[in-house]
């Protein structure tokens, strides 16, 4: 069994003991054995990390040119290229997510997005002249960020690369679940020589590293990955200091199949869709709302795909879908099947799976009141809910009948399904297939966030604005 033991911080351009002789335990959710371990930092090393990324703010942000960040991000992102294997190894062995997937989405994905933040930050900074004032676009400062588990690295990502591109330095602190992949990302940082303090890294709970970071007085901007819970206690944190925060959180998006969808492609591509990554993936299409005149064939079609799938161990090649990302999240998404009233149409508590690890059968319900619980709240996990609706209004009134906003997608004729995209209150809509748009700004309406990343859009997040008048 592969081992990873990982016992210091990344601190002011090197690894660095951590205040604590804690550990914590880096659990393998198919074998169920802890195969790593990180430090669980403290308050005091966030203090040095925040120390050195003050001191290294300066000439980051002012004593380098826009062509030498971005030689220096170009640097990290041919040392992380060179570990991309190792990222989707490792991802699988903290995660679980099947092997060709993570090659693709987890270690792939966030490559392309540091790529285009190299690019980004050897372009001047915006500027604008608006009557006799220059209107100058600068980096924040010090940026605390706190990422989740369930795609490790791309979020860390999002939020590393567009604040470095900004000129900002930053303290990053990835979740506790998967915490080895961050590592991979300092392992690179030193290999691409970036300026001691530029990035740093401190590992713990959120409770001990997450909210030092989120109420620390020399952190400028706290941008947070999450649940809406925990991105409220950021928020709480942060406003007593004046603290900017950015908050990319929950969702439950819906996919919206009109009457004149190609309604196979819909319902394969919809499934698949909600069960990405197990289930666990913040975009999922968790609601699949279906004109009348299909409403049968859809259920269907979506409980004969979604019964198809194959789970298994993540370095199978034969595996499409893994196990969860812990037995805490098992045991939660199991307790949302157990009180639902649908119609279980495939899966359900009783479906076989594994013997070994975290598993729950995709499972998709039918019938499904738009106001029940299975239909408002986020399950994080390999469970669809199907819902059906007599028109157009109808299924947007359905759609955004929910506290979140953060995707969706519409089926239909061109004209009247980008209508429909129009009408829904969330940040992103695919129409008929529109794949995912690495540089498009990604975020949520209500309660999916405040704020937007990647892409130009994530990178002036990370940045203030000035007047000068003459
Ligand atoms: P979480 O909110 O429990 O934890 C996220 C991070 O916050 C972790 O690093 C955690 O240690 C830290 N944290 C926990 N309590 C904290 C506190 N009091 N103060 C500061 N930091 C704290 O979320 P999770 O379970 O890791 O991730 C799942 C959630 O993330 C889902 O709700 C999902 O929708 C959301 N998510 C959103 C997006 C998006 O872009 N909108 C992307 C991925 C995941």
């Amino acid at each position: 069994m592969t081992s990873v033991f990982r016992d210091e911080h990344w601190i002011g351009g090197a690894y660095v003991p951590s205040a604590s002789t804690e550990r914590i335990g880096v659990e393998n959710p198919y074998t169920e054995e802890v195969f790593g371990h990180v430090p669980a930092g403290t308050a005091e090393d966030v203090d040095l990390a925040v120390s050195a990324a003050r001191a290294a703010f300066d000439g980051w942000a002012f004593g380098l040119t826009p062509a030498e960040r971005g030689a220096a991000l170009g640097r990290l992102h041919r040392a992380l290229t060179a570990r991309a294997d190792e990222v989707a190894r490792i991802v699988g062995l903290e995660l679980g997510t099947p092997l060709k997937i993570a090659k693709a989405v987890q270690a792939g994905l966030p490559l392309t997005v540091l790529a285009g933040y190299a690019e980004l930050a050897g372009r001047p900074a915006r500027e604008e002249t608006i009557g006799n004032s220059l209107v100058v676009h600068e980096p924040i400062g010090v940026v605390g960020a706190i990422t989740p588990w369930n795609y490790p690295l791309h979020q860390v990502v999002a939020k590393v690369g567009a604040a470095l591109a900004a000129g900002c330095t930053v303290i990053l602190k990835p979740s506790e679940l998967t915490p080895l992949t961050a590592y991979l990302l300092a392992d690179a940082v030193a290999e691409a020589q970036l300026p001691p303090g530029v990035f740093n890294l401190v590992t713990g709970t959120g409770p001990a590293v997450g909210s030092a970071i989120a109420g620390h007085p020399g952190i400028d901007m706290v941008s947070f990955t999450g649940s809406t819970r925990t991105g409220a206690a950021i928020s709480h944190a942060a406003a007593d200091r004046i603290a900017k925060v950015s908050l990319e959180l929950g969702g439950k998006s819906a996919n919206v199949i009109l009457e004149d969808a190609d309604v196979v492609k819909a319902v394969k591509v919809g499934v698949g869709n909600a069960f990405l990554n197990s289930g666990q993936t913040c975009t999922a299409w968790t609601r699949m709302l279906v004109h009348h005149s299909h409403y049968d064939e859809a259920v269907e079609l979506a409980a004969k795909t979604a019964a198809g799938y194959t789970l298994g161990d993540p370095f199978d090649p034969a595996t499409r879908i893994g196990p969860l990302a812990s037995a805490a999240q098992k045991d939660r998404v199991r307790g949302f099947i157990e009180r639902a009233t649908a119609r279980v149409v495939a899966g359900g508590l009783d479906a076989p799976v594994p013997a070994q690890g975290h598993f729950v059968a995709p499972t998709v319900f039918a019938d499904v009141d738009p106001d029940s619980e299975i239909a408002q709240e986020e399950i994080f996990g390999p469970v669809l809910s199907i819902i059906g609706f007599g028109d157009d209004d109808e299924a947007v009134a359905i759609a955004n009948n929910s506290k979140y906003g953060l995707a969706g997608a519409v089926w239909g004729s061109d004209a009247r399904a980008v209508a429909v995209a129009r009408r829904l209150r969330t940040g992103a809509v695919d129409v008929n297939g529109g794949s995912f748009n690495p540089f498009a700004p990604f975020g949520g309406y209500k309660q999916s966030g405040i704020g937007r990343e990647l892409g130009a859009y994530g990178l002036t997040e990370f940045q203030q604005v000035k007047a000068i008048q003459r």
